[in-house]
Protein backbone atom coordinates (compact mmCIF):
# COMPACT_ATOMS: atom_id res chain seq x y z
CA UNK A 1 0.00 0.00 0.00
CA UNK A 2 1.18 3.21 -0.71
CA UNK A 3 1.21 6.71 0.58
CA UNK A 4 -0.03 9.12 -2.64
CA UNK A 5 0.05 12.92 -2.83
CA UNK A 6 -2.31 14.20 -5.32
CA UNK A 7 -2.63 17.40 -6.61
CA UNK A 8 -5.32 19.19 -8.51
CA UNK A 9 -4.89 22.50 -10.02
CA UNK A 10 -7.76 25.53 -10.69
CA UNK A 11 -8.86 24.06 -14.63
CA UNK A 12 -9.07 20.48 -12.68
CA UNK A 13 -11.37 21.81 -9.94
CA UNK A 14 -13.07 24.32 -12.29
CA UNK A 15 -16.71 24.22 -11.53
CA UNK A 16 -18.86 21.28 -9.96
CA UNK A 17 -18.40 18.69 -12.79
CA UNK A 18 -14.68 18.81 -12.62
CA UNK A 19 -14.54 18.96 -8.68
CA UNK A 20 -16.92 15.24 -9.24
CA UNK A 21 -14.77 14.21 -11.75
CA UNK A 22 -11.89 15.11 -9.20
CA UNK A 23 -13.46 12.91 -6.31
CA UNK A 24 -13.89 9.99 -8.94
CA UNK A 25 -9.87 10.01 -9.69
CA UNK A 26 -9.54 9.72 -5.73
CA UNK A 27 -11.51 7.38 -5.24
CA UNK A 28 -9.73 5.15 -7.65
CA UNK A 29 -6.44 5.86 -6.29
CA UNK A 30 -8.39 4.45 -2.60
CA UNK A 31 -9.71 1.71 -4.79
CA UNK A 32 -6.58 0.52 -6.00
CA UNK A 33 -5.79 -0.23 -2.54
CA UNK A 34 -3.45 2.87 -1.45
CA UNK A 35 -3.96 5.94 1.01
CA UNK A 36 -4.28 8.88 -0.18
CA UNK A 37 -4.12 12.82 0.30
CA UNK A 38 -5.23 15.53 -2.13
CA UNK A 39 -3.99 19.02 -2.15
CA UNK A 40 -6.09 21.32 -4.77
CA UNK A 41 -6.00 24.92 -5.86
CA UNK A 42 -8.61 27.57 -6.39
CA UNK A 43 -11.03 27.50 -9.23
CA UNK A 44 -9.36 28.50 -11.76
CA UNK A 45 -9.04 32.39 -12.63
CA UNK A 46 -10.64 32.69 -9.02
CA UNK A 47 -6.99 33.89 -7.16
CA UNK A 48 -6.55 36.82 -10.40
CA UNK A 49 -10.11 37.68 -9.45
CA UNK A 50 -9.11 38.32 -6.20
CA UNK A 51 -6.22 39.75 -7.16
CA UNK A 52 -8.31 42.74 -9.21
CA UNK A 53 -10.71 43.25 -6.04
CA UNK A 54 -8.25 44.27 -4.59
CA UNK A 55 -6.51 46.48 -6.85
CA UNK A 56 -9.73 47.82 -7.08
CA UNK A 57 -9.11 49.36 -3.68
CA UNK A 58 -5.55 50.55 -3.64
CA UNK A 59 -2.36 50.31 -6.25
CA UNK A 60 -0.28 48.66 -3.21
CA UNK A 61 -2.77 46.39 -0.71
CA UNK A 62 -1.48 45.23 1.97
CA UNK A 63 0.66 42.22 1.77
CA UNK A 64 -0.62 40.29 5.23
CA UNK A 65 -4.81 41.28 4.04
CA UNK A 66 -3.62 39.61 0.53
CA UNK A 67 -2.63 37.25 1.61
CA UNK A 68 -5.82 36.78 4.01
CA UNK A 69 -7.80 37.34 0.68
CA UNK A 70 -5.77 35.00 -1.44
CA UNK A 71 -6.45 32.12 0.83
CA UNK A 72 -9.76 32.29 0.34
CA UNK A 73 -9.87 30.45 -2.75
CA UNK A 74 -8.71 26.83 -1.99
CA UNK A 75 -10.90 27.00 0.60
CA UNK A 76 -13.90 26.87 -1.57
CA UNK A 77 -12.68 24.13 -3.07
CA UNK A 78 -11.56 21.85 -0.55
CA UNK A 79 -14.80 22.03 0.79
CA UNK A 80 -16.93 21.36 -2.22
CA UNK A 81 -14.40 18.53 -2.54
CA UNK A 82 -14.63 16.88 0.52
CA UNK A 83 -18.66 17.18 0.32
CA UNK A 84 -18.08 15.23 -3.33
CA UNK A 85 -15.76 12.36 -1.74
CA UNK A 86 -18.68 11.92 1.24
CA UNK A 87 -21.05 12.01 -1.43
CA UNK A 88 -19.21 8.69 -2.93
CA UNK A 89 -19.26 7.14 0.45
CA UNK A 90 -15.50 8.24 1.45
CA UNK A 91 -14.50 9.96 4.74
CA UNK A 92 -13.11 13.00 3.82
CA UNK A 93 -12.15 15.89 5.61
CA UNK A 94 -10.90 19.32 4.39
CA UNK A 95 -8.44 20.84 6.33
CA UNK A 96 -6.64 24.66 5.57
CA UNK A 97 -3.00 25.24 6.05
CA UNK A 98 -3.09 26.23 9.49
CA UNK A 99 -4.91 23.18 10.34
CA UNK A 100 -2.30 21.26 8.54
CA UNK A 101 0.61 23.32 10.37
CA UNK A 102 2.42 24.56 7.12
CA UNK A 103 4.44 26.71 9.26
CA UNK A 104 6.25 29.71 7.08
CA UNK A 105 8.27 32.79 7.50
CA UNK A 106 6.16 35.78 6.98
CA UNK A 107 7.53 37.07 4.06
CA UNK A 108 3.57 37.65 2.81
CA UNK A 109 2.59 37.02 -1.07
CA UNK A 110 5.67 34.80 -1.26
CA UNK A 111 6.15 32.72 2.19
CA UNK A 112 8.93 30.16 2.47
CA UNK A 113 7.91 27.12 4.00
CA UNK A 114 10.11 26.53 7.49
CA UNK A 115 8.57 23.29 8.52
CA UNK A 116 5.20 21.16 8.76
CA UNK A 117 3.70 19.79 11.28
CA UNK A 118 1.74 16.94 9.85
CA UNK A 119 0.28 15.23 12.72
CA UNK A 120 -3.61 15.83 12.22
CA UNK A 121 -3.19 14.57 8.52
CA UNK A 122 -1.08 11.74 10.02
CA UNK A 123 -4.07 10.79 12.32
CA UNK A 124 -6.83 11.35 10.12
CA UNK A 125 -4.86 8.74 7.61
CA UNK A 126 -4.84 6.47 10.61
CA UNK A 127 -8.20 6.36 10.59
CA UNK A 128 -8.83 6.08 7.08
CA UNK A 129 -10.18 9.70 6.46
CA UNK A 130 -9.12 11.08 3.09
CA UNK A 131 -7.65 14.62 3.97
CA UNK A 132 -8.18 17.59 1.60
CA UNK A 133 -5.45 20.46 1.70
CA UNK A 134 -5.81 23.94 1.06
CA UNK A 135 -2.84 24.56 -1.41
CA UNK A 136 -1.14 27.87 -1.85
CA UNK A 137 -1.39 28.75 1.84
CA UNK A 138 0.60 28.57 5.34
CA UNK A 139 0.69 30.03 8.24
CA UNK A 140 3.17 32.16 10.18
CA UNK A 141 4.58 32.31 13.34
CA UNK A 142 2.87 35.56 14.09
CA UNK A 143 -0.53 32.64 13.59
CA UNK A 144 -0.78 35.41 10.35
CA UNK A 145 -1.93 33.27 7.26
CA UNK A 146 0.52 33.56 4.57
CA UNK A 147 1.01 32.55 0.77
CA UNK A 148 3.30 30.38 -0.68
CA UNK A 149 3.55 32.96 -4.55
CA UNK A 150 1.43 31.73 -7.22
CA UNK A 151 1.34 28.47 -8.61
CA UNK A 152 1.79 27.62 -4.71
CA UNK A 153 -0.30 24.40 -4.36
CA UNK A 154 2.34 22.43 -6.40
CA UNK A 155 4.94 23.57 -3.16
CA UNK A 156 2.11 22.57 -1.00
CA UNK A 157 1.80 19.29 -2.53
CA UNK A 158 5.63 18.31 -2.80
CA UNK A 159 6.16 19.70 0.80
CA UNK A 160 3.48 17.77 2.30
CA UNK A 161 5.05 14.34 -0.10
CA UNK A 162 8.43 15.48 1.92
CA UNK A 163 6.83 15.16 5.69
CA UNK A 164 4.54 12.54 4.95
CA UNK A 165 7.33 10.58 3.26
CA UNK A 166 5.06 9.38 0.53
CA UNK A 167 5.91 7.42 -2.24
CA UNK A 168 4.28 9.29 -5.08
CA UNK A 169 3.43 13.05 -5.49
CA UNK A 170 1.06 13.53 -8.55
CA UNK A 171 0.71 16.95 -9.71
CA UNK A 172 -2.24 16.70 -12.34
CA UNK A 173 -3.35 19.46 -14.51
CA UNK A 174 -4.70 20.42 -17.77
CA UNK A 175 -2.03 19.34 -20.03
CA UNK A 176 -0.46 15.69 -19.88
CA UNK A 177 2.81 16.33 -18.77
CA UNK A 178 5.79 18.49 -19.07
CA UNK A 179 6.58 19.62 -23.28
CA UNK A 180 9.37 20.88 -24.94
CA UNK A 181 7.75 24.06 -25.10
CA UNK A 182 4.30 25.09 -23.63
CA UNK A 183 2.14 22.91 -25.74
CA UNK A 184 -0.49 25.71 -26.03
CA UNK A 185 1.94 27.78 -27.74
CA UNK A 186 3.43 25.06 -29.72
CA UNK A 187 1.35 22.77 -31.38
CA UNK A 188 4.92 20.70 -32.33
CA UNK A 189 5.68 20.09 -28.71
CA UNK A 190 6.55 17.21 -27.66
CA UNK A 191 6.22 15.41 -24.15
CA UNK A 192 9.30 14.25 -22.07
CA UNK A 193 8.53 11.20 -20.91
CA UNK A 194 11.44 12.35 -17.71
CA UNK A 195 12.64 15.43 -17.28
CA UNK A 196 15.91 15.99 -14.22
CA UNK A 197 14.89 18.04 -11.71
CA UNK A 198 18.04 20.14 -12.50
CA UNK A 199 16.20 21.19 -15.89
CA UNK A 200 12.93 21.03 -14.51
CA UNK A 201 13.75 23.86 -12.18
CA UNK A 202 15.38 26.12 -14.82
CA UNK A 203 12.28 25.29 -16.98
CA UNK A 204 10.07 26.47 -14.13
CA UNK A 205 12.37 29.61 -13.15
CA UNK A 206 12.49 30.41 -16.51
CA UNK A 207 8.63 31.06 -17.46
CA UNK A 208 7.19 27.30 -18.01
CA UNK A 209 4.49 27.13 -15.24
CA UNK A 210 3.52 23.79 -15.68
CA UNK A 211 5.49 23.57 -12.04
CA UNK A 212 6.49 26.10 -9.54
CA UNK A 213 10.10 26.33 -9.37
CA UNK A 214 10.12 26.33 -5.30
CA UNK A 215 8.18 22.73 -5.82
CA UNK A 216 10.68 21.97 -8.22
CA UNK A 217 13.87 22.86 -5.66
CA UNK A 218 11.97 21.39 -2.80
CA UNK A 219 11.43 17.92 -4.75
CA UNK A 220 15.31 17.65 -5.63
CA UNK A 221 16.19 18.54 -2.16
CA UNK A 222 14.17 15.80 -0.88
CA UNK A 223 14.11 13.38 -3.76
CA UNK A 224 10.57 13.07 -3.80
CA UNK A 225 9.47 11.63 -7.78
CA UNK A 226 6.84 13.81 -9.03
CA UNK A 227 4.66 12.85 -12.00
CA UNK A 228 2.84 15.44 -14.00
CA UNK A 229 0.03 14.21 -15.81
CA UNK A 230 -3.53 15.27 -16.85
CA UNK A 231 -6.67 15.10 -14.88
CA UNK A 232 -8.68 14.99 -17.96
CA UNK A 233 -7.19 11.95 -20.04
CA UNK A 234 -5.58 9.22 -18.89
CA UNK A 235 -1.38 8.44 -19.67
CA UNK A 236 1.83 8.30 -17.92
CA UNK A 237 2.81 11.84 -17.83
CA UNK A 238 6.05 12.76 -17.32
CA UNK A 239 8.27 11.62 -14.44
CA UNK A 240 10.68 14.71 -13.16
CA UNK A 241 13.14 12.71 -11.45
CA UNK A 242 17.63 12.46 -11.11
CA UNK A 243 19.49 12.83 -13.76
CA UNK A 244 20.74 9.54 -15.65
CA UNK A 245 22.44 8.94 -18.95
CA UNK A 246 19.31 8.78 -21.53
CA UNK A 247 18.97 12.65 -20.56
CA UNK A 248 22.62 13.59 -21.78
CA UNK A 249 21.94 12.83 -25.40
CA UNK A 250 19.05 15.64 -25.51
CA UNK A 251 21.17 18.87 -26.09
CA UNK A 252 17.79 20.85 -25.69
CA UNK A 253 15.13 19.06 -23.71
CA UNK A 254 12.99 22.60 -23.27
CA UNK A 255 12.62 26.02 -24.56
CA UNK A 256 10.25 28.53 -22.44
CA UNK A 257 10.07 31.78 -22.24
CA UNK A 258 8.94 34.69 -19.37
CA UNK A 259 6.87 37.47 -20.07
CA UNK A 260 6.88 38.37 -15.96
CA UNK A 261 10.36 41.19 -16.48
CA UNK A 262 10.89 44.43 -16.43
CA UNK A 263 14.95 46.00 -16.95
CA UNK A 264 15.87 49.13 -14.98
CA UNK A 265 19.04 50.83 -15.88
CA UNK A 266 20.83 53.20 -14.21
CA UNK A 267 22.48 55.92 -16.30
CA UNK A 268 25.84 57.83 -15.75
CA UNK A 269 26.60 56.10 -12.40
CA UNK A 270 30.11 56.50 -10.77
CA UNK A 271 32.41 53.91 -12.18
CA UNK A 272 34.11 53.30 -8.49
CA UNK A 273 34.27 50.24 -5.87
CA UNK A 274 31.41 50.15 -3.89
CA UNK A 275 28.65 51.49 -5.86
CA UNK A 276 27.34 47.92 -7.03
CA UNK A 277 26.92 47.03 -3.34
CA UNK A 278 24.82 50.30 -2.74
CA UNK A 279 22.71 49.63 -5.37
CA UNK A 280 22.13 46.00 -4.70
CA UNK A 281 21.87 45.53 -1.20
CA UNK A 282 19.17 47.84 -0.96
CA UNK A 283 16.83 46.05 -3.71
CA UNK A 284 17.70 42.79 -2.18
CA UNK A 285 16.50 43.91 1.37
CA UNK A 286 13.27 45.14 -0.47
CA UNK A 287 13.27 41.26 -1.48
CA UNK A 288 13.33 42.36 -4.99
CA UNK A 289 14.83 39.41 -6.94
CA UNK A 290 17.33 40.86 -9.59
CA UNK A 291 17.95 38.21 -12.15
CA UNK A 292 20.63 39.23 -15.20
CA UNK A 293 22.89 42.27 -14.48
CA UNK A 294 25.44 44.22 -17.04
CA UNK A 295 27.71 46.72 -16.50
CA UNK A 296 28.37 48.82 -19.69
CA UNK A 297 31.93 49.71 -20.85
CA UNK A 298 32.08 53.13 -18.83
CA UNK A 299 32.88 56.33 -20.69
CA UNK A 300 35.18 58.35 -18.16
CA UNK A 301 34.64 57.92 -14.62
CA UNK A 302 30.72 57.09 -15.35
CA UNK A 303 29.23 54.12 -16.47
CA UNK A 304 25.74 52.85 -16.98
CA UNK A 305 24.37 49.44 -15.32
CA UNK A 306 21.14 47.61 -16.19
CA UNK A 307 19.36 44.52 -14.51
CA UNK A 308 15.99 42.58 -14.74
CA UNK A 309 13.61 42.18 -11.92
CA UNK A 310 10.11 40.92 -12.24
CA UNK A 311 7.60 42.97 -13.66
CA UNK A 312 5.43 42.93 -10.71
CA UNK A 313 8.46 44.88 -8.43
CA UNK A 314 8.54 47.63 -10.94
CA UNK A 315 6.31 50.33 -8.96
CA UNK A 316 8.86 48.91 -5.76
CA UNK A 317 12.02 48.84 -7.61
CA UNK A 318 11.24 52.36 -9.57
CA UNK A 319 10.60 54.50 -5.84
CA UNK A 320 13.84 52.35 -4.14
CA UNK A 321 16.08 53.20 -7.68
CA UNK A 322 15.03 56.55 -7.70
CA UNK A 323 16.78 56.92 -3.97
CA UNK A 324 19.52 54.64 -4.54
CA UNK A 325 20.13 57.43 -7.99
CA UNK A 326 20.13 59.50 -6.07
CA UNK A 327 22.10 58.52 -2.82
CA UNK A 328 25.46 57.33 -5.18
CA UNK A 329 24.88 60.66 -7.97
CA UNK A 330 23.68 58.75 -11.03
CA UNK A 331 22.26 60.67 -13.46
CA UNK A 332 18.98 58.72 -13.85
CA UNK A 333 17.32 55.61 -13.81
CA UNK A 334 15.29 54.28 -16.77
CA UNK A 335 12.73 51.27 -16.45
CA UNK A 336 11.18 49.10 -19.88
CA UNK A 337 8.79 46.64 -19.20
CA UNK A 338 8.20 45.43 -22.64
CA UNK A 339 10.69 42.78 -22.29
CA UNK A 340 10.77 38.96 -22.06
CA UNK A 341 13.80 36.34 -21.58
CA UNK A 342 13.49 33.32 -23.61
CA UNK A 343 15.31 30.60 -23.01
CA UNK A 344 16.77 26.95 -23.85
CA UNK A 345 17.16 24.14 -21.25
CA UNK A 346 18.85 21.26 -21.77
CA UNK A 347 21.53 18.89 -19.58
CA UNK A 348 23.24 18.02 -22.76
CA UNK A 349 24.55 21.72 -23.06
CA UNK A 350 27.34 20.57 -20.84
CA UNK A 351 28.66 18.76 -23.48
CA UNK A 352 27.39 20.35 -26.83
CA UNK A 353 28.99 23.23 -27.77
CA UNK A 354 28.02 25.54 -30.30
CA UNK A 355 24.11 26.03 -28.84
CA UNK A 356 24.49 29.90 -28.22
CA UNK A 357 25.46 30.21 -31.20
CA UNK A 358 22.91 28.80 -33.19
CA UNK A 359 20.47 30.35 -30.57
CA UNK A 360 21.61 33.66 -31.47
CA UNK A 361 22.04 32.80 -35.55
CA UNK A 362 18.33 31.50 -35.31
CA UNK A 363 17.18 35.09 -33.50
CA UNK A 364 18.60 37.18 -36.13
CA UNK A 365 17.44 35.44 -38.82
CA UNK A 366 13.48 36.27 -37.05
CA UNK A 367 15.20 40.06 -36.89
CA UNK A 368 15.34 39.47 -32.87
CA UNK A 369 17.23 41.56 -31.21
CA UNK A 370 19.13 40.93 -28.21
CA UNK A 371 19.12 42.96 -25.48
CA UNK A 372 20.92 40.87 -22.48
CA UNK A 373 22.30 37.51 -21.95
CA UNK A 374 22.77 34.98 -19.43
CA UNK A 375 23.85 31.42 -19.58
CA UNK A 376 24.78 28.54 -17.12
CA UNK A 377 25.51 25.00 -17.99
CA UNK A 378 22.52 24.06 -18.37
CA UNK A 379 20.77 27.04 -19.80
CA UNK A 380 21.06 30.21 -22.05
CA UNK A 381 18.88 33.20 -21.32
CA UNK A 382 18.12 35.81 -23.74
CA UNK A 383 16.04 39.37 -23.09
CA UNK A 384 14.17 40.63 -25.98
CA UNK A 385 11.21 42.63 -26.58
CA UNK A 386 7.92 41.40 -25.39
CA UNK A 387 6.12 41.22 -28.77
CA UNK A 388 8.54 38.64 -30.37
CA UNK A 389 8.26 36.48 -27.27
CA UNK A 390 5.74 33.59 -28.96
CA UNK A 391 8.20 33.95 -32.58
CA UNK A 392 11.27 33.52 -30.88
CA UNK A 393 10.12 30.66 -28.54
CA UNK A 394 8.30 28.77 -31.79
CA UNK A 395 11.63 29.49 -33.90
CA UNK A 396 14.21 28.00 -31.28
CA UNK A 397 11.70 25.15 -30.67
CA UNK A 398 11.79 24.67 -34.25
CA UNK A 399 15.75 25.47 -35.03
CA UNK A 400 16.23 22.89 -32.06
CA UNK A 401 14.32 20.01 -33.76
CA UNK A 402 11.47 19.79 -31.47
CA UNK A 403 13.71 19.79 -28.80
CA UNK A 404 15.46 16.78 -30.14
CA UNK A 405 18.73 18.51 -30.31
P1 LIG B 1 -2.61 24.24 -12.83
O1 LIG B 1 -3.71 25.23 -12.73
O2 LIG B 1 -3.07 22.83 -12.99
O3 LIG B 1 -1.58 24.41 -11.75
P2 LIG B 1 -0.96 25.73 -14.68
O4 LIG B 1 -1.75 26.63 -15.56
O5 LIG B 1 -0.28 26.33 -13.51
O6 LIG B 1 -1.89 24.53 -14.23
O7 LIG B 1 0.14 24.95 -15.53
C1 LIG B 1 -0.24 24.23 -16.69
C2 LIG B 1 0.06 25.04 -17.93
O8 LIG B 1 1.47 25.21 -18.06
C3 LIG B 1 -0.34 24.40 -19.22
O9 LIG B 1 -1.69 24.66 -19.54
C4 LIG B 1 0.62 25.02 -20.24
O10 LIG B 1 0.01 26.04 -21.00
C5 LIG B 1 1.69 25.63 -19.37
N1 LIG B 1 3.05 25.26 -19.80
C6 LIG B 1 4.06 26.14 -20.01
N2 LIG B 1 5.16 25.52 -20.40
C7 LIG B 1 4.88 24.19 -20.42
C8 LIG B 1 5.62 23.02 -20.76
N3 LIG B 1 6.91 23.09 -21.14
N4 LIG B 1 5.01 21.83 -20.69
C9 LIG B 1 3.72 21.73 -20.31
N5 LIG B 1 2.96 22.82 -19.99
C10 LIG B 1 3.52 24.03 -20.05
N1 LIG C 1 -4.45 29.57 -6.65
C1 LIG C 1 -3.04 29.91 -6.62
C2 LIG C 1 -2.66 30.62 -7.92
O1 LIG C 1 -3.48 30.80 -8.79
C3 LIG C 1 -2.16 28.76 -6.34
C4 LIG C 1 -2.13 27.68 -7.39
O2 LIG C 1 -2.98 27.63 -8.27
O3 LIG C 1 -1.21 26.85 -7.33
O4 LIG C 1 -1.53 31.04 -8.06
MG1 LIG D 1 -0.01 25.81 -11.47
Amino acid sequence: MALVIQKFGGTSVANIDRIKHVAGLVAKTRQAGDTVVVVVSAMSGETDRLVKLAHAITEFPDEREMDMLLSTGERVVIALLAMSLRALGFDARSFTGRQVGIITDSTHTKARIERIVADRIQAALDKGIIPVVAGFQGISEHDDVTTLGRGGSDLTAVALAAALKADRCLIHTDVDGVYTADPNLVPSARRLAKVSYEEMLELASLGAKVLQSRSVEFAAKYGIPVVVKSTFVAGSGTLVTKEDRDMEQVVVSGVTGDRNQAKVTFIGVPDRPGIAARIFGPLGQANILVDMIIQNVGQGDLTDLSFTIPRADVHKAVDLSNRIAKDIGARSVEVKDQIAKVSLVGVGMRSHSGVAARMFETLARERINIMMISTSEIKISCVIEEKYLDLAIRALHEAFGSGKG
